[in-house]
């Protein structure tokens, strides 16, 4: 079952156009890598699927077309790139999951829209009142010792996990990462990867991942896409690793990329 698609789909930032012309889906239970270089259009892509940017094309998700996409987004975990915070900034990593949650109305009219589409994966959604949920997806991200501590204090792995915490503490259909590529050290990037293949296999969340580590992706996604404002490849993880002119496309345009930023 599609879980999200998107048809001849474009975003514009200003006047760059930052998404040209692409189409793919996500099924239910897939875990997506997505490469491309810095500067590629993955954010763009993104904010325009949870809703942030216009779009132009279709967009189906969850079995609904665009009229009932807002009513949709809240099932949409999302960890975004880029988390600037104050060091001083008032809240615990236990506050910040709880802000994660969604209220019982928003998620109400999201379940009927799933049952109208015939989504069967809804059930183990809920809205609980107490904390259990959040103590819950704290042990999952290894984080119970740090619940009371402020999020600006924690390492940008910590800050990491909490929010990933966040995005999952609805146990959401769909959780959207971006990957931030700097800051994180080998240790906690590996904790990091196992959580990923936890949440997508034990908790049964379909994940969409945009990465520049290559060898995580080959490690643990089942689909690949790979996008520098178009999208040349959208098929089977050993299909793209196993097809050297494809990889040697890929790592092309991304030193190209990277080069050209550092000049
Ligand atoms: P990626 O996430 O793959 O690094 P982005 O989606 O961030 O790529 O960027 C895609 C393109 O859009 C780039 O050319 C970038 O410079 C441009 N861009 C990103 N954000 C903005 C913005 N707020 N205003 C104008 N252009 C932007």
């Amino acid at each position: 079952m599609n879980i999200l698609q998107i048809e001849s789909f474009s975003v514009s930032n200003g006047t760059t156009l930052a998404v040209d012309n692409i189409n793919f889906n996500v099924k239910e239970g897939d875990l997506l890598g997505i490469l491309g270089p810095n500067g590629a259009g993955k954010t763009t892509l993104f904010r325009a699927i949870l809703g942030l940017q216009k779009y132009q094309g279709k967009m189906n998700l969850f079995g609904h077309g665009k009229e009932f996409h807002s009513e949709l987004v809240p099932l949409i975990g999302y960890v975004p790139q880029k988390f600037n915070l104050e060091s001083n900034f008032p809240a615990t990593v236990f506050d910040i999951i709880s802000m994660g949650k969604i209220s019982e109305k928003k998620l109400g009219s999201a379940m009927s829209l799933l049952k109208k589409s015939n989504q069967k994966y809804y059930k183990s959604i809920e809205v609980s009142n107490n904390d259990d949920k959040v103590h819950e997806v704290l042990k999952i991200v290894g984080l119970e010792s740090l619940r009371d501590r402020r999020i600006g204090e924690l390492s940008g792995g910590e800050q990491q996990r909490t929010l990933i915490a966040k995005a999952i503490v609805n146990e959401p259909p769909l959780l959207i990462l971006d990957e931030p590529v700097t800051g994180i050290d080998v240790e906690v990037q590996k904790k990091f990867y196992d959580l990923l293949k936890n949440i997508n296999e034990e908790k049964k969340i379909t994940i969409v991942w945009a990465s520049h580590d290559l060898s995580a992706i080959s490690n643990l996604a089942n689909k690949v896409a790979c996008m520098n404002k178009k999208l040349f490849f959208h098929g089977q993880n050993d299909e793209f690793f196993s097809n050297e002119d494809l990889l040697k496309t890929y790592t092309e345009s991304a030193m190209h990329i990277h080069s050209h930023n550092h000049m």
